[in-house]
């Protein structure tokens, strides 16, 4: 079926509007007519190629809600109506130990990418959620809680699992220490997240300038990772660190703040990492660990959690058509914290 959306053509052009076809419904599929839609990080690194293996057009998008509009004849999940969400995986193998397990995430054959992936039954290009619906298998379709405001849900789809999912590997509960460092899309998630677990927060930030919003979002303090003093008075006083800056860094300075046993988990993609000494590595056992997303049985969890806790992400609404002057600010971080897609605006045009 036809259907429109906003693509990069090639990296060095801007996205712009572009009309392509979805798939006829197979038993199993329920289509989504698209309400809201995320801005990711990842969707401006691959309109650009930045990772070097987009493959064009891309319509990006992996923070998707909406309301299903139609449903395969096998479909038992979802009925007409329902307010759905589609995350970063529509498919999987389904077979490995980790797809039986719900850790579609880490299927051992890769899960099928929302967008710029590959279908697993007809070859095609997936194309993800700047457009006006998609068509996903049912098992990787999730329910919106009604508590949720939809207009605000979508980011919980990428950066509610990105950081909600290594809390809950970490076993991060009431009176649990957590440190989190970074306060864009992901980290102020974090921060929600980890308050609504029990847990005691500490936004960590290079300057005092973040402490009012850090507080806002329900932190109970922030350290300021430049001043000495307090950073050695830190020593040991984290059960987990999440690390949610976008870039390269130096992850040297938060080593010490571990306790024994405890772990710095990175959510973005760095790349490269600053060289950093083993010695806290190995006095205090300490880990530097990764966590990319979750799997559909945890990201319900989430998105059940959130509705219970009434948490939603604190986003700027914006129309398909700035998209790329979005892109640019997300660059410069001048987002509070994340852009949200209004899809209806795409009619506009
Ligand atoms: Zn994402
Ligand atoms: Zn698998």
């Amino acid at each position: 079926m036809k259907t429109t959306g906003y693509a990069a053509t090639d990296a060095s052009k801007p996205l712009a509007r572009f009309e392509f076809n979805r798939r006829e419904l197979r038993g199993n599929d329920v289509s989504i007519d698209i309400l809201y839609c995320g801005v990711c990080h990842t969707d401006l690194h691959q309109s650009r190629n930045d990772w070097g293996w987009s493959v064009f057009p891309v319509v990006p998008g992996h923070e998707i809600v909406g309301r299903v509009a139609a449903v395969g004849k096998n479909v038992t999940r979802h009925k007409v109506g329902d307010a759905v969400a589609v995350g970063c995986i529509v498919d999987s193998c389904g077979k490995c130990d980790q797809c039986v397990r719900r850790e579609e995430q880490m299927c051992r054959e890769g899960p099928t990418l929302t967008y710029g992936g590959q279908d697993r039954i007809d070859g095609e290009l997936t194309y993800g959620g700047y457009s006006r619906n998609i068509v996903v298998r049912e098992e990787f379709v999730l329910s919106v809680p009604a508590s949720l405001d939809l207009a605000r849900a979508a980011p919980l789809l990428c950066a509610g699992i990105t950081t909600y999912s290594p809390l809950r590997t970490w076993n991060v509960g009431p009176g649990g220490r957590v440190g989190v460092v970074g306060l864009g899309g992901l980290g102020h998630m974090a921060v929600k997240l980890a308050v609504g677990l029990g847990a005691d927060v500490t936004v960590i930030s290079r300057s005092a300038g973040k402490a009012d919003d850090a507080l806002a979002l329900g932190a109970d303090r922030v350290l300021i990772s430049t001043d000495d003093a307090a950073m050695a008075a830190a020593a040991n006083a984290f059960d987990l660190i999440v690390d949610t800056i976008p870039v390269r860094h130096d992850l040297s300075p938060y080593l010490p703040l571990l306790d024994i046993d405890a772990t710095l988990v990175i959510v973005g993609q760095l790349g490269l990492v600053d060289e950093h000494s083993t010695m806290p590595l190995l006095t205090g056992r300490r880990r530097i660990s990764g966590s990319p997303i979750g799997g559909m049985a945890e990201t319900q969890e989430m998105l059940d959690f959130c509705g219970k806790k009434n948490i939603l992400p604190d986003c700027e609404m914006i129309a398909i058509q700035d998209i790329n002057a979005a892109f640019e600010r997300m660059e410069r971080a001048d987002v509070r914290y994340r852009f949200v897609i209004d899809m209806a605006s795409l009619e506009a045009a």
